[in-house]
């Protein structure tokens, strides 16, 4: 990862330390926020269709639990490393403190292919995983959900698994549900959809609104689409799509229905076409002449080597971590606004916790009270951003900074009151 300068957990690393810097907070809050408070390795054997057993790696990392239960994904990828799981679990701590949840931060992951697996190997793993983690998770403990390969279907075997352990069931042990199973239908669209939100409230800030403004999407998966489809909803024009197979791109806009059907019949949206359409790579939307860029699919795409070439002016992070610092200081300087993705993406997180709320009272919202109160959270934590950023002064602070201030200080004040500093 070093040609294209710092990786993920550095980038993180990096911006907590100057952050927890910049709010005056003692070195001890960086001390105890630099390393996660426990992590977990399991392994999991499962009997392959092949009658062969094969042992899967996987991890749960518990950042820091200050503000109340670890919360945070599950990750299946081939390349699933350590590092990024706790660089992920860090951003989690600091994503729910900033939204005002009453959550610390976790991750988990193991490093599988679940497109490789039929759907019983993928059960047997998912229920494993959940019998491997039982004794360290559980809806006051430690709360996981989706993250990049894993899915409701996934969430429901793992609720399953823990209940059967438990002697009852549990619904709050795992967020992002089916809705049959105690799930909330707007987690499925409440990540895209709080990417819209920000995008929207920062495009009054730039523009004055974001109708007709330019949007190019790169991952056209759960956050990628949503963010796509919000977007389009609230007035702009989202021009260039990708995912992992390649994108496309259309001046006059895409038709998001018919690249979503193409994407589910052919594997990729890079086979869409229509009149105007044309293919790009993942390297090129980065670069396109657009007003709003949404990286919304892995990390570090974009780096030092292709900062300089970036001509949107705001670029909202769905995904976790697509910009590493050294481009983040780049664009900075370039006058880019960055909504990081500790704020721009949280919108998952906030209706998992909605979601959580239901399950421990056994009652239930209607969609739309579920997204007025998303949008309620995520207003309030777009204020308090901004209030916070023109505070530090935006020439020398970037967005992201004044974000991890906003959660630091809440984190150092319940790590205070607890007596821990
Ligand atoms: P997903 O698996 O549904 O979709 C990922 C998309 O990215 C797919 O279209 C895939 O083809 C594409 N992709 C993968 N590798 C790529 C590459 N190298 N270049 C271009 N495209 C590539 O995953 P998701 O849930 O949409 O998550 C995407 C990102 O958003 C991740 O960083 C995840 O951590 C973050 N995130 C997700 C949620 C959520 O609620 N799903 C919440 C917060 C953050």
């Amino acid at each position: 990862m070093s040609v294209m300068g710092t990786t993920f957990l550095e980038s993180v690393l990096q911006t907590l330390k100057r952050s927890i810097e910049l709010g005056g907070y003692p070195q001890e809050v960086y001390e105890i926020l630099s390393r996660p408070q426990r992590i977990i390795t399991v392994n999991i054997p499962v009997r392959m269709d092949n009658g062969k057993i094969q042992v899967f790696t996987g991890y749960r990392v518990q950042h820091n639990n200050a503000l109340g239960p670890y919360k945070g994904g599950i990750r299946f990828h081939p390349e699933v490393m350590l590092d990024e799981v706790i660089a992920l679990a860090t951003v989690m701590t600091l994503k729910n403190a900033l939204n005002g949840l009453p959550y610390g931060g976790g991750k988990g992951a193991i490093a599988v292919d679940p497109k490789k697996l039929s759907r019983r190997e993928l059960e047997e793993l998912s229920r494993g995983y959940a019998r491997a983690l039982a004794p360290f998770i559980g809806p006051e403990t430690d709360i996981p959900a989706p993250d990049v390969g894993t899915n409701p279907q996934i969430m429901a075997w793992m609720v399953d698994e823990y209940s059967k352990i438990a002697g009852r069931n549990v619904p709050g042990v795992f967020t992002a549900k089916p809705a049959v199973l105690w799930g909330n239908p707007v987690r499925e669209y409440s990540t895209g959809f709080g990417v819209a939100v920000w995008a929207r409230e920062a495009a009054k800030k730039l523009w004055g609104g974001i109708e007709g403004k330019t949007v190019a999407v790169q991952g056209f998966g759960n956050v990628g689409y949503w963010a796509a489809y919000w977007l389009t909803k609230m007035g702009a024009r989202v021009v260039a799509v990708s995912d992992i197979g390649g994108g496309v791109y259309n001046p006059n806009g895409i038709d998001l229905t018919a690249a979503k059907a193409v994407t589910d019949k052919t594997g990729t949206v890079a086979n869409y076409d229509s009149t105007g359409t044309r293919k790009i790579t993942n390297e090129e939307l980065l670069e396109l002449p657009v007003d709003i860029l949404v990286p919304a699919a892995v990390e570090n795409v974009i780096h030092r080597g292709n900062a300089n070439n970036i001509k949107a002016k705001l670029i909202v992070e769905g995904a976790n971590g697509p910009t590493t610092a050294d481009a983040e200081e780049i664009l900075h300087k370039k006058g880019v606004w960055i909504l990081p993705d500790l704020a721009a993406n949280a919108g998952g997180v906030v209706v998992s916790y909605l979601e959580w709320v239901e399950n421990l009272q056994w009652y239930f919202w209607t969609e739309e009270e579920t997204r007025n109160r998303l949008e309620a959270i995520l207003m309030n934590t777009f204020n308090r951003v901004m209030t916070r950023w023109n505070k530090l002064g935006p020439a020398n602070v970037t967005i992201r900074e004044a974000a991890y201030v906003e959660a630091v200080d809440r984190i150092y004040n319940a790590m205070k009151v607890r007596g821990w500093i």
